[in-house]
């Protein structure tokens, strides 16, 4: 069903329930009214009647009472149920008018009449209690009544007449947005473009808000979709260059290089080392695409500890100088230790990589634990720090590709960082050094990290 046809059925008919229930409340509380107005005007006529009757001794009693019949209505005396005259009655009243009366006064039905009946005692002629009746029919009043009924309800209709009308222009106006929007969305999603929808005056309104929020998220995806084909492009190319020269060196030695074994050797060796090349930027790339699968382990990791280990191990395997930095003995975080020792190894490899003089892991205690990884080599440029956690972004292509980067290490770094909830700073000078800074938020939260990164697998 569509949105106007709802918003058209359930104004209408709730308008019409509420009017209703309204009508009925004021025909009921109407018809009350009138109903006790005239037992009250019948209660007070027949006190009347008792105090003349009383005060007069008349020798028939019924001449008395026939003066004071109500039009349509009756006067019976009872004794002990017993009539001590005959009903004294309009000839058109229902003559089996009930023996036994509810109450002392009100309202009684008889074969479909309504009636208001008072009773009250009278001193009888012979000086003894009876029991007067006084009923007057309230046929008039259930007409009136009725006439009441039927104007509230023809009112009701009439009102529907215009409520309706402004429930149809009512949603026409809410919906005409939303099909403008839908309409916008449908072209979009044949042009295949991530185009935005034009933006309009109602901004401010639920609708408005909708389209800004499909615009953002256009925006979102244009960004998400351009990194894409970036990263594909770049990667493609980074491959195409070893595979190029792997190629061109087998292409020479099928030729000619199986005579000569100077030439077969160059060849095999540049074949074996780009082929290493391309085996590490596989490695990286797949590192990267794993990253929305990976599982964090929490667990206290002791940072000096951890730092003394690296530092060890890096000084063994490059025959450089590692050097562990603290004042502290023991600096304890709750961390994943396999992803922050990956994230070392890049911080520790680019310092090895852009510098040739003591490498320095220091390690810092107080409000907020941090892990710094310092060189004093070559430095990044100002204007390139914002750059350098974008894949495959390199300060300097050629020497890049002489130390073997591909420009991917720090932005698996970050990746490995934003999932654990640490941060990764950079502070470097051109040929001055370069200190890249692992930063433990203080009122770290293990389960917040947690719930995110459920949130992002
Ligand atoms: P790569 O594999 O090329 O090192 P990264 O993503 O790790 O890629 O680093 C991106 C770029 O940032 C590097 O190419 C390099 O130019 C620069 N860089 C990173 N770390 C350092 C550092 N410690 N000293 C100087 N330059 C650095």
């Amino acid at each position: 069903m569509k949105l106007k046809t709802k918003i058209n059925i359930w104004s209408t008919g709730m308008m019409l329930l509420i009017l209703l229930v309204l009508m009925t409340i004021i025909y009921v509380s109407f018809s009350r009214l009138v109903y006790s107005t005239e037992v009250s005007q019948l209660q007070a006529d027949v006190d009347a009647l008792v105090s003349t009757f009383n005060t007069s001794d008349p020798a028939d009693p019924s001449d008395v009472l026939r003066g004071y019949v109500p039009p349509n209505g009756l006067i019976q005396a009872k004794r002990e149920g017993t009539d001590l005259i005959p009903s004294i009655q309009d000839p058109d009243i229902a003559d089996d008018f009930p023996e036994e009366l509810p109450e002392q006064s009100g309202t009684l039905k008889v074969e479909d009449d309504l009636f208001a009946y008072v009773t009250a005692p009278i001193i009888w002629t012979d000086g003894e209690i009876a029991e007067l009746v006084v009923a007057q029919s309230l046929e008039e009043v259930v007409n009136n009544a009725r006439t009441l009924g039927l104007v509230l309800v023809t009112v009701s209709l009439l009102a529907m007449i215009p409520i309706f009308v402004s429930s149809v222009v009512l949603g026409r106006v809410v919906t005409k947005p939303i099909t403008d929007l839908t309409k916008t969305m449908t072209r979009i999603q044949k042009s295949g473009q991530f185009e935005k929808l034009p933006a309009t005056d109602s901004s401010k309104d639920e609708v408005g808000q909708m389209g800004s929020t499909f615009n953002s998220m256009m925006e979102l995806l244009e960004e998400n979709y351009t990194k894409q084909e970036e990263f594909v492009s770049n990667a493609s190319h980074e491959l195409k260059t070893p595979l190029t020269v792997i190629g061109s060196y087998a292409k020479l030695l099928e030729r000619q290089g199986m005579e000569d074994p100077k030439l077969a050797e160059e060849g095999l060796l540049a074949i074996r080392t780009e082929t290493d090349r391309m085996k590490a930027l596989i490695e990286q790339l797949l590192h990267i695409a794993r990253r929305s699968e990976t599982q964090l382990v929490w667990e206290p990791v002791d940072l000096i500890e951890l730092a003394r280990q690296t530092a060890a191990a890096m000084s063994t395997s490059y025959n450089r100088d590692f050097q562990l930095v603290s004042s502290a003995t023991s600096v304890l975080v709750t961390t994943d230790l396999a992803k922050i020792k990956q994230i070392m190894y890049i911080l520790l490899d680019n310092a090895r990589k852009y510098s040739s003089d003591r490498i320095e892991l220091i390690v810092k205690n107080g409000n907020i634990p941090m892990l710094q990884i310092r060189d004093y080599g070559i430095g990044i440029p100002k204007e390139s720090i914002p750059y350098v956690f974008d894949r495959f972004y390199r300060v300097d292509k050629a020497r890049s590709r002489e130390t073997g980067g591909f420009g991917l290490g720090l932005s698996l770094a970050k990746q490995l960082a934003d999932a654990m909830g640490v941060s990764l700073e950079i502070e470097s000078e051109e040929d001055v050094g370069t200190t890249i800074s692992i930063v433990f938020s203080a009122d770290f939260n293990v389960q917040e990290v947690q719930s995110k990164q459920e949130g992002w697998s």
